[in-house]
């Protein structure tokens, strides 16, 4: 069940527990890639994981705008303040819980949030006030050896566009894509990273080579992933 769809009855009638909370980021990925990238991959993800556990489960709404200032040279990128993001998605897992939906999954898309979410998840668990407990997943963290393919607009998140909403890829724009991107994430040196925005390592914000996978891999990645946050999720409920 989807929030964003559902009336009100129908929430009360179904008694949901559970919550799916997809967070997501509005910011550039490459000249191929629409902005909106991390939010439609951590939706697909939820829907798909929602749809096998059935009964008790809600998808809420997306965060559509996270920790993203690491984009900001690049037009149309949006961010708030790690601050700002916390309390929002806090609050959000709170008025969940009002409603007794306390066992939530917050489904992220976007590498930026982690740190962030993480603290989220603690610091909502902890507080014991509202009951709810929350755990923070990442999508490309679940895909198995695909994993350490994860760049930015490249292999992975083009794969996964290319299979959920295959009509926002810029096809003709992928060979500008991967001949003006890089195919490493930061500037290190001896294990630090000097590089702070993503336009100090990559000209058009590609990390990878997008022309690397195609459809076929991306329907791959949103199984696994899926299949690992239903796992996520049966674990939380049983808590
Ligand atoms: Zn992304």
């Amino acid at each position: 069940m989807e929030l964003t769809e559902a009336t009100w009855t129908e929430v009360r009638a179904a008694a949901p527990d559970a919550a799916l909370l997809p967070v997501g980021s509005t910011e550039q990925h490459g000249p191929h890639a629409p902005l909106g990238t991390d939010s439609l991959t951590a939706q697909a993800v939820a829907n798909a994981a929602s749809d096998r556990a059935g009964d008790g489960v809600v998808v809420a709404p997306p965060v559509h705008v996270g920790v993203a200032e690491e984009h900001r040279a690049f037009d149309g990128t949006l961010w708030v303040s790690p601050d700002t993001f916390r309390a929002y998605v806090r609050e959000t897992v709170e008025s969940l819980a009002y409603h007794g939906i306390d066992r939530v999954v917050l489904v992220n898309g976007h590498g930026g949030n982690l740190e962030a979410l993480a603290e989220v998840a603690r610091r909502v668990s902890r507080d014991g006030s509202t009951g709810a407990y929350a755990v923070s997943f990442t999508w490309f963290r679940a895909v198995g050896e695909h994993s350490a393919e994860m760049g930015h607009g490249g292999k992975l998140e083009t794969a996964m566009l290319r299979h959920v909403a295959p009509g926002l890829v810029r096809e003709e724009r992928i060979d500008e894509a991967r001949e003006g991107g890089t195919d490493r994430w930061g500037k290190w040196v001896r294990g630090v990273n000097l590089a702070h925005d993503s336009d100090e390592f990559t000209g058009n914000g590609v990390v990878g080579d997008p022309g690397a996978g195609d459809a076929a891999l991306g329907g791959e990645l949103l199984d696994r992933a899926s299949d690992a946050l239903t796992e996520v999720l049966a674990a939380v409920r049983e808590r």
